[in-house]
């Protein structure tokens, strides 16, 4: 049933549905509404090219470190993979090649920041104010992730320094490592893999670590032209490989969140392979994790470890007490000159969805929603108060396990039978129920109480309370088997 157009005196294109952010997220909302003849859709993006984080993040090194063919779109699977775990350069141009096929390119419109929305009740539509102007949609669907506003520590001094300084996500292209000063401020996945890289050109490198992570071997190699030539022949292959991937990833939800226990194995092949790469038990002890493997992210990586026993490289264990014009002051005082400083400081998740204004019901903020509580979603999809509004990959659809893609394919299903739905049976406006969201998420948190994450650490799966609203506590399938219809008696309904 086509949608009558809705009745507004505000200047701007109507829409159905608007989608945020051209990533993975967004352009995945946007090929299923297409395959479900659905055209009345645009998908803005803040910068001047689309794909998201893996456009983004070009730093020297960057890369996926889930398997390209499960870090893929199960409906535009690609058999030309180069190696096993993707690079950066690779998965964006995969992202491109998606858009195109899937006819996504008309419907995405750059340089179009979201600057608010506001739910308008009389009419049950969403206001949206854009830099490039207003429109209207049914349908407001967030796909902006949760990784997206670098997160810049407050050290005393930062402003002031007078070399090079830049987040690893807002790489300066025009800075030459070859014979400088370098400090890395940071050891997570973007800073180890970082280091490998401009280690050989520096003229020293200071690492600053704060915890250390938990490294294992990163199984990667090249795909060869012959068995990209039998994945592209023999369809049923790619099916099977790509399922195989996704089981020998799968199962490891049981270590991270059902039995902790179960990481005894993994714990004791990191432990092996900082053993062969690192020789001086001094360095080694200074880069062997206390805390229980899994509770922060698990890095991959070969060429970390080697990195770090070059002579020019020194891993800093002092905390950081000030950052001055030239270098970073230690908290035993020693100043370490520097000519550039790259933060690898991570990303503010507890505040992902910025500044921008997002209104609903009775002018709600969607900022302010988080409240005490820390944020919460139903199915990490809907909020109480805003109505006809979605989130891709929002509260608690995080993995440490698994492929996010397939989260990602899971919450657009639930969002794409919900515009179903209200394009069939003609409501205005379906917003969850209150103790629906609450019930949700008091089991949710229940069944995170036995995983890895709950078990001491620090990370950016918590937030300032030390909740937990970044991941989902469990097996993939089940989140795909929670989103795969729009349950509307959770939902209070409004009709015209
Ligand atoms: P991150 O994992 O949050 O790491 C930030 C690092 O900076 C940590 O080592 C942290 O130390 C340190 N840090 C933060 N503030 C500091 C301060 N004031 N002083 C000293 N050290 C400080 O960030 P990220 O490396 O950018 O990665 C974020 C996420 O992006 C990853 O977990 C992953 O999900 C995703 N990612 C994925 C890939 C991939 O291969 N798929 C690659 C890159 C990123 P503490 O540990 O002590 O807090």
């Amino acid at each position: 049933m086509a949608e009558p157009r809705n009745p507004v005196d505000e200047a701007g294109p109507q829409h159905h549905v608007v989608i945020i952010g051209s990533g993975f997220a967004g352009l995945c909302m946007g090929a299923r509404l297409k395959r479900a003849g659905i055209d009345d859709f645009v998908i803005l993006e803040k910068d001047s090219e689309l794909g998201g984080t893996w456009r983004v993040n070009d730093y020297p090194g960057a890369a996926c470190d889930v398997p390209s063919h499960l870090y893929s779109f199960s409906f535009a699977q690609s058999a030309r993979w180069t190696r096993k775990f993707p690079s950066r350069d690779e998965l964006w141009a995969y992202t491109r090649g998606v858009a195109e096929r899937c006819g996504l390119i008309p419907h995405i419109r750059l340089a179009t920041a979201l600057a608010g929305a506001d739910y308008d009740e009389a009419v049950g539509i969403w206001r949206i104010r854009t830099s490039q102007g207003a429109m209207t949609a049914r349908f407001l669907v967030l796909g902006t992730g949760a990784l997206g506003r670098p997160l810049i520590p407050e050290i005393p001094g930062l402003a002031g320094f007078r070399g090079t300084i830049f987040h690893s996500s807002r790489w300066d292209h025009g800075f030459d490592p070859r014979g400088k000063r370098v400090a890395v401020i940071g050891t997570g996945a973007s800073a180890i893999q970082i280091v490998p890289e401009i280690a050989p050109q520096a003229a020293r490198l200071d690492l600053y670590q704060r915890t250390p992570p938990w490294v294992m071997p990163r199984p990667d190699r090249a795909i060869t032209p012959l068995e990209q030539f039998l994945l592209a022949r023999v369809k049923p292959l790619q099916w099977l490989y790509r399922f195989k991937t996704y089981l020998q990833y799968e199962i490891r939800a049981l270590a991270f969140a059902y039995w902790p226990q179960l990481g005894a194995p993994a714990r004791a092949q990191a432990l092996a392979h900082l053993r062969r790469q690192v020789a001086d038990p001094t360095l080694r002890a200074k880069l062997t994790p206390s805390y229980a493997l899994g509770c922060k992210r698990v890095l991959l990586m070969n060429d970390y470890y080697p990195a770090l026993t070059r002579p020019n490289v020194h891993l800093v264990t002092d905390g950081i007490r000030a950052i001055t014009a030239s270098g970073i002051v230690t908290t035993t005082g020693e100043e370490r000159a520097v000519d550039a400083i790259v933060l690898g400081t991570g990303f503010d998740v507890e505040h992902c969805l910025g500044p921008i204004a997002v209104r609903g019901r009775g002018g709600g903020s969607l900022l302010d929603s988080a409240g005490d509580g820390g944020l919460e979603a139903y199915k990490g999809a809907t909020i109480a108060g805003f109505p006809n509004l979605f989130m891709i990959t929002g509260p608690n659809t995080g993995l440490g396990h698994n492929s996010m893609i397939y989260m990602i394919e899971s919450g657009v299903a639930y969002v794409l039978d919900a515009i179903r739905q209200q394009r069939r049976d003609g409501w205005r406006s379906a917003e969850v129920r209150p103790e629906a969201l609450a019930a949700y998420n008091a089991d949710l948190q229940h069944r995170l109480k036995r995983s890895v994450w709950a078990t001491g650490c620090k990370s950016w799966y918590l937030d300032h309370n030390g909740k937990n609203t970044t991941l989902w506590p469990g097996f993939t399938f089940v989140y795909r088997w929670v989103t795969r219809r729009f349950d509307i008696a959770n939902y209070i309904i409004e009709r015209p």
